[in-house]
């Protein structure tokens, strides 16, 4: 489906128009193509915190395009900031860069967890980083995104995956997030470009949409992808599987037996799987008062228990090898609630909760466990919205477009990336910051 407004408004009559009548203005959003730098020009650092060093040595590491007289990266070491006097030093910083940043620019803050800081002026300090950055996202426009990143004492090695990621035309409609960072030995992959060589990836609901685009990217970063779906989906999901080199497993996931042939398939097949992605999911919309009870099982049954049931079997029977990923897809609808979706936000929600519950006991196995809610993407499930609701989803948020799949895809990615062992039990949206649910 493809955005007409976003054509209309990027061609000549269309800028004239938008400009004179105060329209919303969605920008070209810089995405990720083979061989791209991860830095489009000149990055600044400020801050004088622990992770000021770690900073430089990654930053001079990072593949970065030449030229360019702005700054197109602007990172802030805020762990040196104890109270909220200190809070001054974000004003300092960046009050005289922030209006020349590049378009499709990055700005990064780090700062400490508050739940780890030493004492409550300093947590309090900490906490207030998000209203800046949050902030900070919804000001720069021109598809320029804004990020926190609490990183804990120890992890300051872990961070180069996340900045690759978030730095980077991979994150392109992923704004105003905090993500949090744990201490982790990192396994650095030996090309950055193609990290999940040698690795198996399990992709559920494959057969088209944002879960063809995971299978895709993962591919492209040297997994070998198992893509699954339900048999009735069989012919999509061949041509996918076979386009991707990968393989194709027919699979109802809510059948009773599903973890069960699912466990079987993965010990005969590949021994144990690197990644495994929920991504399969159904809509069956209708108010509370009119749904109907099948309407509310299949809901929930497919988006939420059937990944309980898996992740079940995977752990017990150790199917994931060492450094594992599991990544659940939630939904924006999950943490804002949507009318007519009752049975889906219950669901989604459940999704964060699983994520939450679990990524503790998940993380003390070598293992890490985090979710991606989507925002509004152009999907055939949102082509098929009435076109008020349709056109609200696109321009409701910090980019005035609705994302790509493969911009999910990207973000899913990165968690899965060897390097990424620091992050787990976060749950990530990938919504271009929309307005809903902040
Ligand atoms: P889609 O309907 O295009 O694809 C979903 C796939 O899941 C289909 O191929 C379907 O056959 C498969 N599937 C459904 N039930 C299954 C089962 N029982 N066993 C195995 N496979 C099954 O949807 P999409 O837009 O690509 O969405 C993918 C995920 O992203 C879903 O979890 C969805 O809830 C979530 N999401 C999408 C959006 C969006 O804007 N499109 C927004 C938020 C979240």
């Amino acid at each position: 489906m493809s955005d007409r407004y976003a054509n209309f408004a990027h061609s000549g009559a269309g800028r004239f128009l938008v400009k004179r009548l105060g329209l919303p203005d969605p920008p070209r959003l810089r995405r990720h193509s083979a061989g791209d730098p991860v830095l489009a020009g000149p990055a600044q650092i400020g801050g004088s915190g622990r992770l000021v060093e770690p900073l430089h040595k990654i930053i001079e590491g990072l593949p970065k395009a030449e030229g360019g007289d702005h700054n197109a990266v602007l990172i802030f070491d805020a762990t040196a900031i104890v109270d909220t006097a200190g809070l001054r030093a974000l004003y300092d910083f960046f009050h005289p860069v922030i209006r020349s940043l590049t378009p499709s620019g990055r700005v990064v803050v780090l700062g400490s967890p508050p739940e780890l800081c030493a004492n409550a002026r300093e947590a309090t300090a900490q906490r207030a980083l998000e209203g800046f950055v949050r902030s900070v996202g919804k000001e720069v426009g021109h598809g320029s995104t804004a990020q926190l990143l609490y990183v804990a004492p120890g992890a300051e090695d872990a961070i180069e995956s996340t900045l690759r990621f978030l730095l980077s035309g991979r994150s392109a409609y992923v704004s105003g997030q905090v993500v949090r960072i744990g201490p982790t030995s990192v396994d650095v992959p030996e090309d950055w470009e193609r990290p999940l060589v040698g690795k198996t990836a399990i992709v559920t609901g494959a057969a088209r949409g944002i879960g063809a685009a995971i299978a895709e990217v993962l591919t492209r970063d040297g997994a070998h992808v198992v893509c699954l779906d339900v048999p009735a989906a069989g012919e999509d999901l061949s041509r996918v599987a076979n386009e991707l080199k990968g393989t194709a497993l027919q699979l109802d996931l809510t059948a009773e037996d599903a973890p069960r042939r699912l466990a079987d398939f993965i010990a005969t097949r590949h021994v144990h799987a690197d990644v495994f992605v929920h991504n399969a999911g159904i809509t069956r919309d209708k108010t509370l008062g009119r749904m109907d009870e099948q309407q509310w099982r299949s809901v929930l049954d497919v988006n939420l228990s059937s990944q309980e049931r898996i992740n079940d079997v995977l752990l017990a029977e150790n199917l994931l090898g060492g450094n594992g990923r599991i990544v659940s897809v939630s939904s924006v609808s999950g943490i804002a609630g949507n009318r007519g979706q009752t049975n889906y936000a219950t669901s989604k929600a459940g999704v964060i909760g699983l994520v939450e519950a679990n990524a503790a006991a998940v993380a003390a196995r070598g293992l890490t466990l985090n979710g991606v809610a989507p925002g509004f993407i152009e999907t055939k499930m949102t082509a098929a919205m009435p076109m008020f609701v349709r056109e609200a989803g696109r321009r409701m948020n910090s980019m005035s477009q609705g994302g790509l799949p493969v911009d999910v895809a990207e973000t899913i990615a990165w968690l899965a990336n060897p390097a990424s062992g620091g992050v787990s039990g976060n749950v990530v949206r990938v919504c271009g910051q929309s307005l809903l649910g902040a």
